[in-house]
């Protein structure tokens, strides 16, 4: 089984669904709870899991009942408890969202423990065990920087997602293997703005000359661009009827981490980040819809047999 180590957030997301958006001061009222686990490295992990990889998370919980929620949680998706550490004084993290009937939506987030994962909870033995570390950046830019720095030093591969997009000392990038930016956090990282092909491989050139060595740029519905020193090569999203397009990310950069710890190319492990995405969108939810390695196959099969010209 493909090995990833995920360094990351976990949170409980509370969405509360209503008519409308309240203004300043107001209350709406009548609206539905739906609680879900979330945390961009939670489901980045349950997203490489359920796609086949062997997965250890490490992730700070507070010592709090949202906190056993997760670790529950987790242990049904199949991801070992040993990596979530239980910080004391510290609450688990929460996200509140509030959606309207349009999908609008306003989010507040309180990070609460995530932001207490301290570098020496990263254990060198968690490194020594991955094929691919994946990290993104709701938890200390120390702890991410200390991780890649263990990973280098083992030539494990790096993926770095930059979501959300925050100011990073420039010592992490030639840490990275392989950035994969969407094309907002790209936008904000570089100041190049982003409107085609041609500016997302402008951005990525940044990327490249701060030393990392490959860039994704994430194009939602137009799918991903993938460049390196040489060359810019462009995956093309695969059609689905989009339901709500949370996670899709998620989805993307957990299949990538799996497709390359399985012994994949990037020509091979893009065309099932892009499946993982598409699939995700068709569904409501972050975790709820991070889909399977059985639905992506199937999902590739049927696209396979459509375009064949015996199909
Ligand atoms: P994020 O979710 O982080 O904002 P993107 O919107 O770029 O990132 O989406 C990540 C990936 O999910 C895309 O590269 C693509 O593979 C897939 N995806 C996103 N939106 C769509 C869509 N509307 N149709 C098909 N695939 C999509």
């Amino acid at each position: 089984m493909p090995r990833v180590l995920v360094i990351g957030s976990a949170n409980l997301d509370f969405t509360c669904a209503v008519e409308r958006l309240p203004r300043e001061g107001e209350t709406v009222s009548g609206g539905t709870l739906h609680i879900a686990h979330g945390g961009k490295g939670a489901n980045q992990a349950v997203a490489a899991r359920r796609l086949g990889a062997e997965v250890r998370l490490v992730a700070a919980l507070g010592r709090d009942a949202f906190g056993d929620q997760i670790v529950e949680q987790l242990a049904a998706e199949g991801i070992p408890g040993e990596g979530l550490q239980r910080v004391p004084d510290s609450p688990t993290g929460i996200a509140l969202i509030v959606v309207d009937g349009e999908g609008r939506n306003q989010i507040a987030v309180a990070p609460g423990a995530n932001h207490r994962l301290d570098p020496a909870r990263v254990a060198p033995a968690d490194l020594e065990w991955a094929q691919v570390l994946l990290c993104q950046l709701e938890v200390p830019p120390p702890t991410v920087q200390s991780a890649l720095e263990t990973a280098r030093r083992l030539s494990v591969f790096t993926i770095l997602n930059p979501a959300p997009a925050r100011q990073l000392p420039p010592e992490i990038f030639p840490l990275v293997d392989l950035v994969t930016p969407n094309e907002v956090e790209a936008s904000r990282l570089t100041g190049v703005q982003i409107d085609g092909l041609d500016d997302a491989a402008r951005a990525a050139r940044h990327f490249l000359e701060w030393g990392v060595q490959r860039v994704i740029v994430t194009l939602g519905s137009r799918g991903a661009l993938l460049c390196d020193g040489n060359s810019a090569q462009h995956f093309p999203a695969f059609p689905v009827r989009v339901v709500d397009t949370v996670a899709a990310g998620d989805a993307f950069n957990g299949a990538l981490a799996t497709g390359l710890a399985a012994g994949g190319t990037l020509e091979e492990a893009i065309p099932l980040a892009n499946a993982a995405g598409a699939l995700a969108c068709t569904r409501r939810g972050a975790q709820p819809s991070l889909p399977r390695r059985a639905e992506v196959q199937e999902f590739l099969r049927q696209l396979k047999e459509k375009t064949s010209p015996c199909g």
